[in-house]
């Protein structure tokens, strides 16, 4: 089983994947962790390649990296932890592009096969479910704010990143509208376990846990 972790960057997803996987784990449950981009070795030449910044690939060449980053993720990593009975959960899969590559920076534009290249990328594997933390572009910037002025991780916090956030919020918005069925909506403005909460419950009520 495939779940996956999607939103806004400061939306919370990866603290939330660790506690799912904890919960899982203490049900008995083998579960491999995950993330992208960056998971395998060549993953991670890709994302220093992403997000060193020595480079700026055009946007077809980022969105084409992303998908390598993932095949090789995908044939390197998951299908294995799949095939080996696992639960997998990963931190960013294709909605992430979607919202990212094909929303965000307008590649959806006059490419009509982009969602076959997306579908090709996965090798075969989607996710039975995917939660999506929904949060406001303006708390999500506090708290990358907060982690920018912690050390933690620097993100670029002005307009044109605002902007830029807020397009990622609305595609990811989007995508659940017309994916509810295998998306569910996690409210991430409340605490680490008042967000716990629902996650757990999205778990129990998708996997009859
Ligand atoms: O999730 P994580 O923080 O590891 O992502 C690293 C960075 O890559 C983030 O700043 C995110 O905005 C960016 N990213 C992106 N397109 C993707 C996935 C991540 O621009 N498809």
């Amino acid at each position: 089983r495939l779940i996956t972790f999607e939103g806004v960057d400061g939306c919370g997803k990866s603290t939330q994947l660790k506690l799912a996987a904890q919960w899982l784990r203490g049900r008995g449950e083998q579960v491999v962790t995950a993330f992208e981009p960056g998971d395998t070795s060549l993953g991670k030449e890709i994302r220093t390649l992403l997000l060193a910044g020595e480079f700026v690939p055009v946007a077809e060449a980022e969105l084409l990296m992303f998908l390598a980053d993932r095949a090789q993720h995908v044939r390197e990593k998951i299908q294995p932890a799949l095939d080996s009975g696992a639960w997998v959960l990963c931190d960013r899969y294709t909605d992430s592009t979607l919202a990212y590559q094909l929303a965000a920076r307008k590649l959806a534009e006059g490419a009509a096969n982009l969602k076959d290249m997306l579908r090709f990328a996965e090798c075969g594997v989607s996710p039975q479910l995917t939660l999506w933390f929904d949060v406001s572009v303006t708390v999500a910037m506090q708290r990358m704010k907060k982690r920018a002025e912690a050390g933690e991780k620097a993100t670029r916090l002005d307009d044109e990143a605002a902007s830029f956030h807020q397009r990622v919020a609305e595609a990811f918005g989007h995508q659940f509208e017309f994916n509810s069925g295998r998306i569910t909506r996690i409210d991430a403005e409340k605490d680490i376990n008042g967000v716990f909460a629902q996650v757990e419950q999205a778990l129990e009520a998708h996997f009859s846990l």
